[in-house]
């Protein structure tokens, strides 16, 4: 398997001088996705959120990076090293009130508080299941709402908080909720590490550990509503922000964003921020993928398989998952199991079987159990791990797919 994957590395890097026209089509391809880059992050950036803050003018310091902290205190003329105390106050310790910064001077304090906000996103509805999985509806300052869902570890005390990025989603896939409600916005630095710091609040985990200590809230997933590589700007800078030694410090390693397959920013995502992928694949032939995740027509399976052999940090330590729904009679036969195989064979990967999650209205039916299992001896014979997902917070809509809310976008007047 590694093999054919640090071969695939060398041609990459092969010092020998290319023919004239391989050169050309090598930089045409390269020159192509840089400019499919900027094209997809000014698209997106056209559905960026409100300026964070408060409309007394108050700023949210939630979700700004070391730099944007260091600016705003200069403009009331604090010196630099207010940046790490006010940081630790934050991102280690929790604290949403000035007035429990203890290191710093009650003055201060006071003008700090009159001009910044350490804000979280409103928990309007929580909900546990039966199963103890949590899901928050968090309603943000402009009154768009978005969904957030603890899911505990059934035997460890730790567990993964699955993240949203967007209110809404532009991509249709056919089996997914939130796929039904159109895009309002993306959601901001502030409202994504937001989710996350809310979740934390409501399990009493402050201060943040040092290092790898498990916590029960020690995983993040981006697979809430939207698509995380169409926000990417706002994700990335959340993410930096999350893993910052000095503040939540959760490790790379514990954090996994997945993607419908949006390739110009795959590369990007893996260079920068190094997480853990996952790509919803879902199908084995273009004909079936354009129908169940439209953004197929775009970037096609040979096109998302090439940008996950070049994905920077996969190992066989790190592998990049690819999720696979099992819709019954559509894409479970034993043909595409071995389909499957072929197409990801060489890559450091694990498919990541999930039993289709229905939603009011939803058309598929879960695949049964034996056809599930046949599935997943056919890809694990092939040597690689294939375990089933189980459904968690399905008695309140909490599970994969099933997010969805009322939020919507004003029409443009006129
Ligand atoms: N937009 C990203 C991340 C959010 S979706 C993506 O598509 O990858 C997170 C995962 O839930 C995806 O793998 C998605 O395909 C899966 N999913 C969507 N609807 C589902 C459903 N009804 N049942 C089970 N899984 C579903
Ligand atoms: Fe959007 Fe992911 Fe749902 Fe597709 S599966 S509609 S990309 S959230």
């Amino acid at each position: 398997m590694s093999g054919e994957v640090i071969d695939s590395q060398m041609a990459l890097a092969d010092p020998r001088p290319d023919s004239g026209a391989a050169a050309l089509s090598r930089a045409s391809v390269a020159t192509l996705t840089a400019a499919e880059r900027e094209r997809v992050l000014a698209k997106s950036a056209l559905f960026n959120p409100p300026e964070a803050g408060l409309p007394d003018g108050r700023r949210e310091l939630v979700g700004m990076d070391r730099a944007e902290l260091a600016a705003e205190l200069a403009a009331i003329g604090e010196p630099a090293f207010r940046v790490k105390q006010i940081w630790h106050w934050i991102y280690h310790q929790g604290v949403t009130d000035f007035a429990r910064m203890s290191s710093i001077a009650k003055p201060l304090q006071a003008r700090l508080a009159e001009k910044f906000v350490i804000g979280r996103p409103e928990a309007a509805v929580v909900q546990t299941s039966v199963d103890e999985t949590r899901k928050f509806l968090f309603r943000f300052r402009d009154g768009q709402e978005a969904e957030t869902v603890y899911i505990p570890d059934p035997v460890e005390d730790r567990g993964a908080v699955c993240i949203s990025s967007q209110v809404g989603c532009t991509l249709s896939c056919r089996f997914c909720h939130t796929g039904t409600q159109t895009l309002v916005r993306n959601l901001g630095s502030a409202e994504i590490v937001g989710q996350f710091m809310a979740a934390r609040d409501s399990y009493g985990e402050w201060p943040s550990p040092k290092g790898e200590t498990p916590r029960l809230l020690s995983t993040i997933v981006l697979m809430g509503m939207g698509e995380p590589l169409y926000n990417y700007v706002n994700v990335a800078k959340a993410m930096k922000i999350v893993m910052d030694n000095e503040g939540i410090g959760l490790s790379r390693r514990r954090i996994t964003l997945s993607t419908s397959g949006v390739v110009p920013m795959m590369d990007r995502c893996g260079e920068e921020l190094g997480v853990n992928l996952a790509v919803s694949l879902h199908a084995v032939r273009d004909d079936l993928r354009d129908e169940l995740v439209p953004l197929n027509r775009k970037y096609p399976i040979s096109e998302v398989l090439a940008a996950c052999r070049r994905y920077p940090g996969a190992s066989n330590a790190r592998r990049i998952t690819f999720e696979y729904i099992m819709l019954k009679g559509v894409n479970d036969t034993e043909a595409d199991a071995r389909e499957l195989v072929r197409l990801i064979a060489g890559l450091p990967a694990k498919v990541n079987l999930i039993p289709f999650n229905p939603w009011p209205g939803s058309k598929f039916e879960p695949s049964s159990r034996s056809a599930v299992d046949r599935f997943a001896r056919i890809v694990n014979d092939a040597g690689f791990a294939s375990p089933i997902r189980t459904p968690r917070g399905q008695d309140i809509l909490a599970a994969c797919g099933q997010l969805r809310t009322e939020s919507r976008r004003e029409r443009p007047a006129g």
